[in-house]
């Protein structure tokens, strides 16, 4: 388990979600702000790479400027159906997310476990959609104020990932991103050491669901309240592979902080 424990082949991943946020009007402008911002600071994309999570609507809008500025910004979807088509009024399925170049889709957000009953069995079937439209899950995981009262901090978010993990294929190309339910949009982030310790559980976990390659080569994110001021902390600890960035992804100085972590604190 030596290797797993060894970050140097895990290429940070700053994941932007967007939430309900920005029509696709305001995407355009966003994203072309957001492309100038980080190619006046030099930004390696290759040393650090770059996610954004828009609303579904304006997904084609981000397509069209990616692909004729030569974006190297990735991007993906917030959800997905488990099915893929058919009647599901509202649903949108991984293959009309892949038509449009996705990369990513965002499964079992906490938004999504609580105001839509995502079950784990939910998020199960969305991973698998999402592997078999050849769409990288980001699986959150994370418990709430009261799971961690009542069971700890790992408890929850281990479970939670098994079962995200049941029949995966042990070479699955997947993101997991560790989201304390208390830190999201509270202000009040976890602390490194306690990050480290969820996502080290995490990894074990990978590890013994899939192999111990794939759990060496998975980025594992922490999510809740990151900003640029407190970025740098989560970076410097080995089991932390990046961020899944909620309200601060919506501000360009902010977000293009965060990435640039590496240059404004001298990590
Ligand atoms: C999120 O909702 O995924 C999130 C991490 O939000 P915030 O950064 O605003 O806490």
């Amino acid at each position: 388990m030596d290797s797993v424990k060894s970050p140097a082949t895990r290429t940070p991943l700053i994941a932007g979600n967007w939430k309900m946020n920005l029509d696709h009007l305001q995407s355009i402008a966003f994203v072309q702000k957001l492309a100038w911002s980080l190619k006046d600071a030099s930004h390696d994309f290759a040393d650090v790479e770059v996610a954004i999570f828009p609303p579904f609507t304006d997904l084609r809008s981000v397509q069209t400027l990616v692909s004729a500025d030569k974006l190297e910004l990735a991007y993906g979807g917030q959800d997905l159906s488990a099915a893929d088509s058919g009647a599901y009024t509202g649903e949108i399925s991984g293959q009309f997310l892949s038509k449009l170049d996705c990369v990513y889709v965002i499964i079992g957000h906490s938004e999504r476990r609580t105001m839509h009953n995502e079950t784990d069995e939910v998020v199960a079937a969305k991973v698998a959609a999402a592997l078999k439209h050849g769409l990288v899950p980001v699986i959150c995981v994370g418990e709430t104020a009261e799971d961690l009262e009542r069971f700890g901090p790992s408890a929850v978010p281990v479970s939670q990932l098994k079962a995200a993990l049941a029949g995966v294929p042990s070479d699955a190309n997947i993101v997991v991103a560790y989201e304390p339910v208390w830190a999201i949009g509270s202000g009040q982030a976890a602390t490194p050491d306690q990050a480290e310790a969820v996502c080290a559980a995490l990894r074990t976990v990978i590890a013994e669901s899939l192999s111990d390659d794939t759990a060496a080569a998975t980025r594992i994110l922490y999510g809740g309240s990151v900003k640029s001021g407190n970025i740098a902390g989560f970076m410097r600890e080995p089991n932390v592979d990046g961020a899944l960035v909620g309200g601060a992804s919506l501000d360009i100085d902010e977000f293009s902080a965060i990435v640039r972590y590496k240059k404004h604190v001298g990590v």
